[in-house]
C-alpha cells in the first residue's frame, strides 16, 4: 500500500499549502469536484462578478434621483455568463493540470476520500478504489448547502449557489429561501438583471446576525425592492408546468409564492460527514464542524483541519489563515503558531453593501461589556451628498476606558472597503482618538464616514 509523508483532501485553501518548500515531501491531494474549491468555482469569485455587473445594470435606474436620464436597454446574460466562466474555468482547470502534471512530487487523486482506518484513507476514482496511509493530513474539505426540509423539494428541483450562475437563461420571476449572504447578494444580482424576485425569510429581519440597527436597515431597504416574506416556515413545494409553488406558514397564516426558478441559500454545512472521521479518530462539534485546537490540530496527532470544514466563520479569508498556520505548523511542528480569530471582518456585496468587524451591539450587551457607541451618516459628509445617499451609515463601538475599538458596522457603499482601517486599527491597538486625530483624512473622500464616526464617539 503506497504511503504518503502528507495527504490534503480538497483543492480550495488546502491546494494552497504546497510551495516549493514541500518539494522534498510525497504528498496526495484528493479532490471530488472540480479543482479550486468554493471560492473560485461557485462562490466569492464568480458572485463578485455578476455583483458587478449588477451594480452596472443598477445604475441607470439609480442615475435619475440624480437628474441623469440613462435606460437599462437590457443584460444580455449569456454573454454575462459566458464571459464569468470563460475566466474561471480554465483557472480551474489551469490549477489541476499544474498540481497533476507539473508538479512530480505530487498525486493527484480525483475521487470522493473518506478514511477506512487510522491514518488510513481510500478513494473512489475512475481506475476504481486507491487506499493509502500517510504521517500526515489535511483535512480541507469545505462545505455544501443545507436543502431544508420542505415537502417536495426535491421532486420540483432548486438551484443552489453551485448551478444558479450557469441558468441557460433567466428566469421572469425567481424565489429565494434563505436571508443571508448569500441570499441577499443573489437577491441583488438577479433583481438588476430583471428578475423578479421574492425572499422567504425564517427570521424577522434580513441579514440577523449583522448588528441590529443595521440588519433592521437592510430590512427595510430590501422590502422596497424585492417581495420579502418574513418569519415564513416553507412547508410545501410543487411545480406547475413551468413554475414552481411554494407553500408557506407565517404569522397570518398560508399563502403561496411561485417563480419559474427557485433558489435554495439557508445555509452550508461541513463536510465532515462525506470522510468517515471515526474510522481515524477524529471528532466533530454537534454542527459537523471537526475539532481543532489554537494550532489547527484535530485530536489525532499528525491530522490537521482548516477552512469551512472546521471554521465558525465560513470566510475564504479565514481558510487562507488557516492554511498558512497549517503550513508553517506542518513544517515546523516543535514551534507551531496559532490561528488569530480575535478581528474576522466580513462582508455582503448586495445593495447596499455591508460590513462589519467584531462585536455588535447586542452581543456586547449580552457579554455584559462596557461600551459606548456612536453612528455617522453618509448623508453627513461631503461625498455622500454628492451621491444623496439617505440610507447609509457607519457605527461603532468602543470600550470606554481606553479607546479602543470593540466593532465597527458600515451600510452603504463601499462598506466592504471602508471597513478595512477599522479592521486595522482593532489589529493593532489603535485608539479612536488617535486613529481620528493623528493623521489626515482625503477630503471629501467616503472614508470621511470613519473619521467622523470615530469623532462622534463620547470620549474623554
Ligand atoms: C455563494 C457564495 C459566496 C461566497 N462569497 C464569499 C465572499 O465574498 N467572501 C468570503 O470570504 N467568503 C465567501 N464565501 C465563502 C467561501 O467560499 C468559503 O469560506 C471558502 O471557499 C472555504 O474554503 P475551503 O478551502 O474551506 O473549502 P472549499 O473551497 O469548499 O474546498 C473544499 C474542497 O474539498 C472537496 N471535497 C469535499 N469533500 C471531499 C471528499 N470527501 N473527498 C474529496 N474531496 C472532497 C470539495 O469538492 C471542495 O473542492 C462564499 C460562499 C458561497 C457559497
Amino acid at each position: 500500500m503506497r504511503h504518503f509523508d502528507l495527504v490534503i483532501i480538497g483543492t480550495g485553501s488546502g491546494n494552497s499549502i504546497l510551495d516549493p518548500r514541500f518539494d522534498d515531501w510525497d504528498v496526495a491531494i484528493v479532490e471530488k469536484g472540480v479543482f479550486g474549491g468554493t471560492c473560485v468555482n461557485v462562490g466569492c469569485i464568480p458572485t463578485k462578478m455578476y455583483v458587478h455587473t449588477a451594480d452596472l445594470a443598477a445604475a441607470p435606474a439609480a442615475g435619475a434621483r440624480l437628474g441623469v436620464d440613462a435606460e437599462l436597454r437590457g443584460v444580455r446574460w449569456p454573454e454575462v455568463r459566458d464571459r464569468i466562466f470563460g475566466r474561471i474555468d480554465p483557472i480551474a482547470e489551469g490549477g489541476r493540470r499544474y498540481r497533476a502534471e507539473d508538479c512530480p512530487n505530487v498525486t493527484v487523486y480525483e475521487g470522493l476520500g473518506r478514511f477506512v482506518g487510522p491514518k488510513r484513507f481510500a478513494v473512489t476514482t475512475a481506475e476504481g478504489e486507491q487506499v493509502f496511509t500517510a504521517d500526515r493530513f489535511v483535512l480541507a474539505a469545505g462545505g455544501r448547502p443545507v436543502v431544508p426540509d420542505v415537502d417536495g423539494i426535491e421532486r420540483v428541483g432548486y438551484h443552489t449557489n453551485e448551478d444558479v450562475m450557469r441558468l441557460a437563461e433567466l428566469p421572469p420571476r425567481m424565489v429565494i429561501l434563505g436571508s443571508g449572504f448569500v441570499a441577499t447578494e443573489f437577491a441583488h444580482v438577479f433583481s438588476s438583471f430583471g428578475v423578479d424576485v421574492t425572499l422567504v425569510a425564517r427570521s424577522d429581519v434580513l441579514l440577523r446576525g449583522e448588528d441590529e440597527e443595521v440588519a433592521a436597515r437592510f430590512t427595510e431597504l430590501a422590502e422596497r425592492r424585492w417581495d420579502v416574506r418574513r418569519n415564513r416556515k416553507a412547508v410545501r413545494a410543487e411545480r406547475h408546468g413551468d413554475v414552481t409553488r411554494l407553500h408557506l406558514e407565517g404569522p397570518a397564516g398560508a399563502e403561496v409564492v411561485e417563480g419559474e426558478a427557485l433558489l435554495v441559500a439557508v445555509g452550508r454545512r461541513p463536510n465532515s460527514d462525506l470522510l468517515n472521521l471515526a474510522a481515524t479518530g477524529v471528532g466533530t462539534h454537534p454542527d459537523g464542524r471537526v475539532v481543532v485546537d489554537c494550532h489547527q490540530r484535530t485530536e489525532v496527532d499528525g491530522i490537521y483541519a482548516l477552512g469551512d470544514l472546521s471554521s465558525p466563520y465560513q470566510l475564504k479569508h479565514v481558510a487562507n489563515h488557516e492554511a498558512r498556520v497549517v503550513q508553517h505548523n506542518l513544517l515546523h511542528p516543535n514551534a507551531p503558531v496559532s490561528t488569530d480569530h480575535r478581528f474576522v471582518p466580513h462582508a455582503v456585496f448586495s445593495s447596499p453593501q455591508v460590513a462589519s468587524v467584531g462585536l455588535t451591539e447586542q452581543q456586547a450587551r449580552a457579554r455584559g461589556v462596557r461600551y459606548v457607541t456612536a453612528t455617522h451618516e453618509y448623508a453627513g459628509i461631503a461625498y455622500g451628498w454628492a451621491m444623496e445617499d439617505t440610507t447609509g451609515f457607519c457605527k461603532l463601538l468602543a470600550d470606554p476606558a481606553d479607546g479602543r475599538l470593540l466593532g465597527a458596522h458600515i451600510i452603504g457603499p463601499q462598506a466592504p472597503t471602508l471597513i478595512q482601517p477599522l479592521v486595522q486599527a482593532m489589529h493593532f491597538g489603535l485608539d479612536a482618538s488617535t486613529m481620528a486625530r493623528g493623521q489626515y483624512w482625503i477630503h471629501p473622500a467616503m472614508p470621511e464616514l470613519v473619521e467622523n464616526a470615530l469623532l462622534n464617539l463620547p470620549l474623554n
